[in-house]
């Protein structure tokens, strides 16, 4: 079996055990159509077992991927409640702390005044349209409101901020030595200056005027104490 030999390393052990089976091919000198003709029938059961178990692998590996899948997609729904939890948690602090948060605020940490409203005097025109604030050059000035600030010069008040709360209210810093906020929204609390003495001024401070929907200028004492706030 001259040509077999090599034949049979080719085929793979099922085709050599039928090629020993059949022997008779001992006599032909064709030997690759009597080791053929064997071959084919003993590795289609081979090859179908090894189809069956591939597809019984894959079946099992299928399984195994929908358990995954589905463990995933748990994970997935349970990262998204807790994504949704957080989100409500943060909500409801930050409604908390909106809630807490004061709503108006006098201009300047220190409340001592140096001139009320109402008060004449020889820097004023007419009668003191607003308070005074006796504090140090470079003060910081907050926005008594929440609100919009815009800035502007005038010859009497100097460097001055006006923030305009949504009910219309102007709140007027005046005299300051510069803006920290030129436009924008402010929160009451929010630092928008600093004192000075720009303008008609004869000395460092802060004055504040308040003006219910833009007009006239009323007394800030019992305005700021209708919010609860109390100076003077
Ligand atoms: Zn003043």
């Amino acid at each position: 079996m001259t040509v077999a030999v090599p034949s049979v390393a080719v085929m793979g052990v099922a085709g050599a055990a039928a090629a020993s089976v059949m022997g008779g091919g001992d006599d032909s000198k064709d030997g690759t159509t009597t080791v053929a003709a064997p071959d084919a029938a003993p590795v289609k059961p081979s090859h179908a077992n090894n189809k069956l178990d591939s597809q019984l692998a894959g079946l099992s590996a299928d399984a195994g991927d929908f358990a995954d899948r589905a463990s995933r997609t748990q994970e997935r729904i349970d990262l998204k409640q807790r994504q949704e939890a957080e989100k409500e948690r943060k909500a409801k602090e930050a409604a908390r702390k909106e809630a807490m948060r004061p709503k108006f605020v006098i201009p300047v940490k220190n409340h001592a005044l140096s001139a009320r409203y109402g008060q004449a005097g020889v820097n004023w025109m007419s009668l003191h349209t607003g308070i005074d604030f006796p504090v140090s050059y470079g003060t910081p000035v907050m926005a008594a409101t929440d609100g919009t600030v815009s800035t502007k010069y005038d010859t009497a008040y100097g460097n001055m901020a006006i923030v305009t709360a949504k009910d219309g209210t102007e709140t007027w810093y005046c005299h300051l030595s510069s803006n920290k906020i030129r436009s924008g929204q402010v929160k009451a609390g929010d630092v928008i200056a600093y004192s000075g003495n720009s303008g008609n001024s004869t000395g460092p401070h802060l004055h504040f005027e308040v003006r219910p929907g833009g007009g006239s200028a009323v007394d800030p004492i019992p305005w700021l104490q209708s919010k609860g706030l109390h100076i003077g």
